[in-house]
């Protein structure tokens, strides 16, 4: 098979030019004072871009080292947790809660709706005595997007913590980690920022390291300990890091980071990613597809899921997209496998006519596989919404 020409998936999604060259500068010394500077500012940038002052740290691994750091570091034999399940992440979520011992509340909502900020408030003040919730913002394969802030002010209110995947979320709809009260918040290079996959990036509020102190269960001296970034590089003048950190992805996300505020900072992604994913849904709309989310408000913007229609099943839908056409789509994840294609517009494919590509390439597939769909009406619609002004730097 051919290298696929177009990725737009729900992550790790393309990366620009400008990010692939950064990856192929040669490899510093991770202390070289250079590099150094580099990985502490750009923790601060990141910060900056979250709306938050709580400390950063940047594992050294994929989003979901970071997203298990977060639950075994807070989780204790009997811990109370809320886990509000809407996709298959939070499923997997509770399963760490639950392997470190937690008492686990699920409240899980049918996968093409979200979670209902009055269902959190209602079970919080039934328990009484929840330590944390757990909340996905955007389950990325379904594209559904959960009432972040809502939710996390309910918790806050109770005087529970909270952790957020917000993975995908970041630099593609609003997140202010501050404001709405997100103890943890894990972010992946490989989505919103279209950088690569192999960073962690973990915002944690001073009550959420009380917690993790406080718990003798969670990791010390482990891969997946966030308390040893704490003891040994934040709380130690940050000179010497725990091991070496992937240097070509560290610079990468921080040329990711360049890219942003250059093209306009964090409001103009937002802004690119709520157009394309506009764009997406307006185009399989009028192709006649049906799109996945029940209620159109709780469409996240990094990501478009499509149910598929009959005749067809996903995986030899997806299969012959990319074999014959060269784009790479999702399939959804978990359950949802068999039910949805995702379409991602993260990055640089929220840009220019890549959206137009990823429907275009859905509508001709399914005609090739003997499904009726109006292309033309599809393809007008997205060119339509991806012309509309933003009022922001387009590129
Ligand atoms: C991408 C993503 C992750 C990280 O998981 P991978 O599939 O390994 O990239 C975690 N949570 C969400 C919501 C994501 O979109």
């Amino acid at each position: 098979m051919q290298i696929a020409s177009f990725t737009l998936t729900s992550g790790p999604t393309m990366m620009s030019d400008r990010v692939r060259a950064a990856l192929g500068a040669q490899v510093v010394y991770d202390t070289d004072p250079l590099f150094l500077q580099r990985f502490t500012a750009l923790e601060r940038r990141l910060a900056d871009l979250m709306h938050t002052r709580n400390d950063i740290a940047l594992m050294q691994a994929e989003a979901v080292v970071g997203l298990e750091a977060a639950a075994r570091g807070l989780t204790a034999p009997g811990t109370k947790w809320l886990n509000l399940v809407s996709g298959p992440y939070a499923g997997w979520f509770g399963d760490w809660l639950r392997s470190c011992g937690g008492e686990v509340i699920t409240h899980e909502v049918p996968y093409d709706e979200a979670v209902d900020p009055a269902d959190v408030e209602r079970i919080l003040a039934e328990h009484g005595d929840i330590e944390c919730v757990a909340v996905v913002h955007c389950e990325t394969p379904s594209g559904m997007l959960n009432p972040l802030r809502e939710i996390c002010e309910i918790a806050h209110s109770h005087g529970a913590l909270t952790v957020a995947d917000t993975v995908a979320t970041f630099a593609t709809s609003e997140l202010r980690v501050d404001d709405w009260h997100v103890d943890i918040g894990v972010v992946a290079p490989h989505k919103g920022l279209g950088a690569t996959p192999g960073i962690s990036i973990v915002s944690v509020s001073p009550a959420a390291w009380e917690k993790m102190d406080a718990n003798p269960h969670a990791p010390r001296g482990s891969f997946l300990s966030l308390l040893d970034w704490k003891t040994r590089w934040i709380d130690s003048d940050r000179t010497e890091f725990l091991h070496a950190p992937s240097v070509s992805d560290v610079v990468a996300l921080d040329v990711a980071v360049d890219e942003l505020i250059d093209l306009g900072g964090i409001d103009a992604s937002i802004a690119r990613h709520a157009r394309a994913a506009k764009a997406v849904r307006e185009g399989v709309t009028a192709m006649g597809l049906q799109l996945w989310a029940k209620h159109e408000r709780d469409s996240a913007n990094c990501s478009t899921a499509v149910r598929c229609p009959e005749g067809v099943t996903t995986e030899q839908l997806s299969l012959h997209i990319r074999e014959r056409h060269g784009v790479m789509l999702s399939l959804g994840r978990g359950s949802l496998k068999s039910e949805i294609l995702c379409i991602g517009h993260m990055g640089l494919s929220a840009r220019s006519f890549y959206p137009q590509v990823a429907v275009t390439a859905l509508g001709r597939g399914l005609a090739d596989l003997g499904i009726a769909v109006d292309i033309g009406a599809g393809a007008a619609a997205v060119a339509q919404a991806m012309t509309e002004p933003l009022g922001l730097p387009v590129v």
